[in-house]
């Protein structure tokens, strides 16, 4: 290797072991398997400890067309979970929706809520994969 460096210089080695990396790091194909989406900040609670600072909505918060969208694309590349938290997700109109989407497409999912429906949304929820309260 020292000889290599005196006839090449130091700065081809670096080179050399870069672009050689960022070769592997392609080849590996880093993708989120795991993805959590807060689908809106709006919540029927204003807690005190809220670590999200949910109360309203948010003016930019992703549409089921936006969302359905992202849900295809991370379905290509290998996304295996799908969480939705927020806020209180279940007060989107379209929350049971986007994640039936998401089932269809072969990817577990995940709620997050703060319980005060779950007894209304009892049928829609077994089809949840991993369900937490808080
Ligand atoms: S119920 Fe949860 S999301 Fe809503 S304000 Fe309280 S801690 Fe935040």
């Amino acid at each position: 290797m020292e000889i290599i460096r005196k006839i090449l210089g130091k700065k081809y080695i670096q080179e050399y072991i870069l672009r050689n990396y960022r070769s592997e790091l392609r080849k590996k194909a880093l993708h989120p398997r795991l993805v959590q989406w807060i689908a809106t900040y709006k919540c029927n609670f204003k807690c005190d400890h809220c670590g999200t600072g949910a109360g309203d909505p948010l003016p930019d918060e992703l549409n089921t067309k936006q969302i359905i969208a992202a849900i295809d694309s991370l379905a290509k590349i290998g996304t295996y979970f799908f969480s939705v938290t927020g806020g209180e997700p279940i007060l989107r109109d379209d929350i049971f929706e986007v994640l039936k989407h998401a089932k269809s497409k072969g990817i577990a999912i995940g709620l997050v809520s703060n319980g005060y429906a779950t007894q209304d949304y009892i049928e829609k929820l077994k089809d949840v994969n991993c369900l937490s309260l808080a």
